[in-house]
């Protein structure tokens, strides 16, 4: 049973078993499969992946035009010197990464590669090429100097994937890609926003932003900017910013941001009462906004520090909460004990449990177009954190992120509630569509000569859950049908694509206004009003003391 993936032969056998894991992951990124070279020739695949192969074997793929993916060089590996890995302007590489670079540092072994006439070079490292393009006799192989790692116990594929650490994975990771063809997953055209952390919206401005000249630069760039807002402060809002937010709910929304925004409150275990308590009070002063008409309201949650303990995805999902925004990176190191897919942070679409929708969000730094470009390399959402410190010197780091990201074309600017609606994949088998979903309710368009879907839920287990599915004119009465692979017979034909809204509600929601409070502390408000006059002090401020504080800053 090959479910249509795409075969790729792996040689030698023992590189095969050695890099077991890593190989799985990549199955989650791309449809395809693999196969070891044990017990079978280099004829029988169209595709392969030669670790270090004899000149032979070369031959024998060149001759049957297979492609393939060849990993070594003249001579053995040696630990390479820090260097700037650097990918050429060139079509041949992924548009996220073209002409980028990213500063490595020493110690990855690397080969040395022969280049000939008509090679294209692809990629090189301090100054060394190390992924070369080569067509000979009509076939077409990569060569690339640096052979990933065997994933290390516990050990994610994200974590091999980072502003300072792309040259292992990024050509092997492009090569399934390109031999999964038309049939592998599609996804959504980019999507983007910037997330401001912390504001509270008691004054027309907060530190170094300018409610009112946000709106108008981000309207004037036609981006999104997400104000993470924390609940404690939402008893008061100013009736200016609330007008402001109004007026332009297109570009500027507000998320949740923690609770009371105490440290790491939203990682620490604690029990589920606790717990409870903490996050529908969240929610319940989250949506005091709505006092204020026309406002823009995400239900999602931004922990501070992006960290949140994985255990808690049941909990937000059953209050109502639509996503999590999170940072790989943490949320890996702080929830490392848990089974998560090796692949987790490094795929498209990920879905925590209970189907709560999780978003990666993106810290600023001053690596922060690296990271853009991995995240739009791997298809995920472009979600940028900063502070309002980012802007002291004014608003030119929304210009700046707006113009780096609409390189890649065609960018939805969305809120993160909206972003969350988009998280699917989707791939066409004969009239069938499968669509992998990513948060309990999203919206996605089935293509024209669809008679078929078939409805993927990660989360759902063998007893199925309800999923409803609707029509974009909303007339119609929904459809209800149960798995975690749903299968369902189009009853209408369209010419064109239709509009359909995917949603699985949950079986047993919490109010939360039928959780009690938690108990009162005085901490959070101490706490509150030491950070809030901070900020407020900010502006006034010598450049050189901002410049140093802002480096300190992460939450
Ligand atoms: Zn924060």
């Amino acid at each position: 049973m090959t479910d249509g993936r795409v075969c790729i032969g792996v040689f030698p056998d023992v590189w095969y078993d050695r890099q077991g894991k890593l190989l799985a992951a990549l199955q989650d990124l791309a449809h395809v499969r693999f196969q070891s070279g044990r017990d079978a020739a280099i004829e029988d695949f169209r595709f392969v992946i030669l670790a270090n192969p004899a000149d032979e074997l070369l031959e024998r793929a060149s001759r049957c035009g297979i492609r393939a993916l060849v990993y070594g060089g003249a001579g053995g590996p040696v630990a390479g010197e820090a260097g700037v890995m650097a990918f050429a302007d060139r079509e041949e590489i992924d548009r996220s990464l073209r002409g980028e670079q990213f500063a490595e540092p020493g110690g990855v072994d690397q080969c040395i590669l022969r280049c000939y006439p008509g090679d294209a070079v692809l990629a090189t490292r301090a100054g060394a090429p190390v992924w070369v393009r080569r067509y000979t006799d009509g076939a077409m192989s990569d060569r690339v100097a640096i052979e990933p790692r065997p994933l290390g116990d516990g050990e994610l594929l994200r974590e091999r994937l980072r502003a300072n650490a792309v040259s292992e994975l990024v050509p092997l990771i492009q090569f399934v890609r390109e031999v999964a063809g038309a049939g592998d997953w599609e996804q959504p055209p980019p999507r983007a926003c910037f997330v401001i952390d912390d504001p509270s919206l008691y004054w027309p401005s907060y530190g170094y932003v300018e409610f009112a000249r946000l709106a108008e630069c981000a309207a004037r760039l036609g981006c999104h900017v997400a104000i993470a807002t924390i609940p404690l402060d939402t008893w008061r809002v100013h009736p200016e910013v609330a007008r402001i937010l109004s007026r332009h709910a297109n570009h500027l929304s507000l998320l949740v941001h923690g609770n009371n925004h105490t440290h790491l409150e939203m990682a620490r275990e604690e029990p589920e009462d606790s717990r409870r308590a903490q996050f529908a009070q969240a929610l319940r002063r989250f949506e005091r906004l709505r006092r204020h008409p026309g406002l823009q309201l995400s239900r999602v949650v931004e922990p501070p520090y992006g960290v949140i303990d994985g255990a808690a995805a049941r909990l937000l999902a059953s209050l109502g909460y639509q996503a999590m925004l999170y940072t790989p990176s943490q949320f890996i190191i702080c929830n490392r004990s848990r089974p998560w897919p090796t692949s987790l942070g490094a795929v498209p679409v990920d879905v925590a449990p209970h189907g709560l929708a999780a978003i990666p969000r993106l810290v600023m730094s001053r690596h922060w177009r690296s990271e853009v470009a991995i995240a739009a390399f791997l298809r995920q959402p472009i979600v940028l954190a900063g502070h309002h410190q980012d802007f002291f010197a004014g608003l030119g780091l929304l210009e700046k992120f707006s113009s780096h990201v609409n390189r890649l074309g065609n960018v939805k600017w969305l809120s993160p509630a909206a972003i969350a609606r988009s998280l699917c994949m989707t791939r066409r088998e004969g009239d069938g569509w499968i669509v992998r979903v990513g948060a309990r309710t999203i919206d996605c368009e089935v293509p024209a000569g669809v008679r078929r879907l078939v409805i993927e839920r990660p989360w759902v287990d063998a007893d199925g859950e309800a999923l409803e599915v609707q029509r974009g004119d909303a007339m119609e009465q929904p459809l209800r049908i149960e798995g975690a692979s749903a299968s369902h017979e189009l009853s209408w034909e369209g010419r064109g694509s239709v509009r359909v809204t995917l949603s699985s509600p949950i079986s047993s929601p919490i109010d939360p206004d039928s959780v009690a409070p938690p108990p009162q502390r005085l901490w959070p408000i101490l706490r509150k009003i030491m950070v809030e006059g901070r900020d407020r002090l900010y502006p006034y401020l010598p450049e050189r003391l901002v410049r140093r504080l802002r480096a300190r800053i992460s939450c």
